[in-house]
């Protein structure tokens, strides 16, 4: 629910309402003991819902979702307006460029309907955004920034500056801070980051192919580094999919430059013809790439979520899975002490120590595995080559190898959806 006038305490207050904050907001509305709560959400966007779903640019940008998020979304009760608009994946093909390994991982093998799916970013926030406007429970003030934060006794002292309100404080038990990569509240709580640059920026952009792909997508590992294609929908008659290629920092102005028909020779070369012709790109979009992991992810009264937690790869699609999983184990430790009577624990360090060790597994593996994979894959080294090569033929061949491997790319390496 929209709201212009704020109220002065909140037992919960998000800031931020992109993907993470959004989702985390209403994982928490469908679960027992939140209408104990005062909950605010802040966005520094118009968090507009105009943005209705009126048609597909062809440069749609996109987000692969693992069956786990699949999940995640029926328990926040937005699967049923996702789906409609999702392509599903239901076949990922990975290769190496130059050499023979090669696995197919599938989701009949692993009993599902899909392996994930991808998702047009516009459609994903339109969803979110509508069930944020539509709850009765969650206070959301937007356009407004929050612009400081001071930890008290028991929460924290917030100050939001809205259109309609100029300058609001606010009290709140508990502080989410989802806002993103560039996080000045971080900042001004002194949360330092610890960043490793990979070197490499991702080149995102649309393309499209003569054949149909069938709900595959593809993991490619090629000489510039590591290259995904994901299915999209259909478009004019055209068989469009989304394409985030690794490319070394020193190749990038290079491969930038090319026009369109150059650069799609260049990348029909790395990427064969199991698709056949590549016939278009649309516009080129490039993103430094680091890994960046915040080294704390609670105070007392403050938790950070999503990218501000841990930005990772984006050629593993992992980072709004894993936030998402993270979301979902946080509105359940709300919810429990919302239920037991007792909401003065949400911002408790110690209670909020339960997340942490909830999560703390899945955060290691999930970003081991993004961030080692991806290296291996990006060296050239002829004995990597030859390993990862043995690795991908034993994965193929061997299916506890190959279930491993096809249960990180569905997300489900947390104990709950491992059941
Ligand atoms: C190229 C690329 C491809 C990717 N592909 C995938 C993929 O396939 N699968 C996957 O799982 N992940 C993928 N990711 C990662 C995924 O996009 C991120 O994990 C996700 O977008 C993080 O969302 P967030 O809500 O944390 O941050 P954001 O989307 O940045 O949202 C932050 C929000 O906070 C608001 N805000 C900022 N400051 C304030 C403030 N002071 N007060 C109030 N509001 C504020 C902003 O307006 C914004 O709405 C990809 C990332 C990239 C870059």
């Amino acid at each position: 629910m929209l709201v212009e006038s704020l109220n002065t305490d909140y037992d919960l207050v998000i800031a931020g309402g992109g993907l993470v904050g959004g989702s985390f907001a209403l994982l928490l509305n469908a679960l027992p003991g939140h209408q104990h709560l005062r909950i605010l959400l802040v966005d520094s966007s118009t968090l507009s819902i105009e943005t209705t779903f009126t048609g597909r640019p062809y440069d749609a940008r996109s987000t692969a979702l693992s069956w786990g998020s699949r999940l995640i979304f029926e328990s926040a009760g937005l699967w049923n307006d996702l789906e409609p608009g999702l392509e599903a994946i239901r076949d990922i093909h990975v290769s190496d460029k130059g050499h023979v390994g090669a696995a197919r991982l599938n989701s009949d093998a692993m009993n599902v309907d899909a392996l994930g799916y991808v998702a047009e970013n516009t459609h994903l926030n339109h969803v979110i955004t509508g069930a944020l406007m539509d709850s009765a429970h969650i206070s959301v003030c937007a356009p407004a920034s929050i612009v400081k934060v001071k930890p008290v006794q028991g929460g924290v002292l917030l100050m939001v500056e809205s259109g309609t309100q100029a300058m609001t404080q606010v009290s709140s038990r508990l502080l989410v801070i989802a806002d993103g990569g560039r996080s000045s509240l971080c900042e001004q709580l002194g949360i330092t980051l610890t960043r490793k640059p990979y070197g490499q920026h991702a080149l995102i952009s649309n393309i499209s192919f003569e054949k149909p792909h069938q709900s595959c997508a593809f993991e490619r590992f090629t000489d510039t580094g590591p290259l995904a294609v994901l299915p999209l929908p259909d478009l004019d008659g055209e068989h469009r999919a989304a394409l985030v290629w690794t490319l070394e920092d020193a190749q990038v102005a290079q491969i930038m430059a090319l026009p369109d028909a150059a650069f799609l020779a260049a990348l029909q070369q790395r990427f064969g013809y199991r698709l056949g012709r590549l016939t278009r790109v649309g516009e080129r979009v490039l993103y430094p790439l680091n890994l960046t992991l915040a080294d704390e992810q609670i105070r007392p009264g403050v938790v950070l979520l999503g990218n501000v937690a841990h930005t990772l790869h984006p050629v593993a699609g992992q980072g709004l899975n894993l936030a998402l999983r993270d979301a979902r184990e946080l509105a359940d430790i709300i919810s429990d002490a919302a239920v037991s009577g007792t909401p003065e624990l949400i911002g408790d360090y110690q209670w909020l120590q339960r997340y942490v060790q909830r999560q703390q597994r899945d955060q290691r593996q999930t970003v081991f595995f993004s961030d080692q994979v991806t290296r291996l894959f990006s060296n050239n080294n002829p004995l990597l080559a030859l390993g990862r090569n043995i690795g991908l033929m034993g994965m193929d061949l061997i299916p506890p190898a190959k279930q491993w491997f096809s249960r990180q790319a569905m997300g489900m390496t947390d104990r709950r959806i491992d059941g």
